[in-house]
């Protein structure tokens, strides 16, 4: 157990890492690379290993990549913000329109056809109401883009 030479087919998964940063003595960079030569196992948890240095490193080089997340963070914020904005006020408005054709439907003497007919004007304003809304953030999106390209 104490001897200095280990076993050729002992897994060297603890060795892998040291490998990579070039961090182990010619003995031990030799035992890994014989032992990966023959060991699918160890050898594949070399090469997930270097994959995982590539990208972090990778991450590192493109620092400014976090800035541009962020900026992005920033844009959504303001997009969810202003969905918000705009869900609550829409929500606000058919609740007042809901609760005056509420009162005018239940309140009047009015015929079920008439009736129906003011729910169909109600209701056909809503839909026209949510198309102009969808097209202003469309547009708003449209505008996002155009800004990027410039
Ligand atoms: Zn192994």
């Amino acid at each position: 157990m104490l001897s200095n030479t280990k076993p050729m087919d002992e897994h060297v998964g603890e060795l892998l890492s040291g490998y990579i940063d070039g961090e182990l003595t010619q003995q031990q960079r030799q035992r890994v690379e014989i032992h990966c030569g023959n060991c699918g196992k160890c050898e594949s948890e070399l090469s997930a290993l270097r994959a995982l240095r590539r990208d972090v490193s990778n991450s590192r080089l493109s620092e400014y990549g976090e800035d541009v997340w962020r900026e992005k963070m920033d844009d959504t914020t303001v997009k969810v913000t202003r969905s918000i904005g705009w869900l609550l006020f829409l929500g606000a408005v058919l609740i007042c329109g809901g609760i005056g054709i509420y009162a005018f439907v239940f309140e009047s003497s009015m015929g079920t056809f008439e009736k129906l007919l003011i729910g169909a004007v109600y209701g056909g304003l809503a839909l026209l109401f949510i198309s102009v809304l969808r097209q202003r953030l469309i547009e708003r999106k449209a505008d996002k883009y155009k800004d990027v390209e410039i």
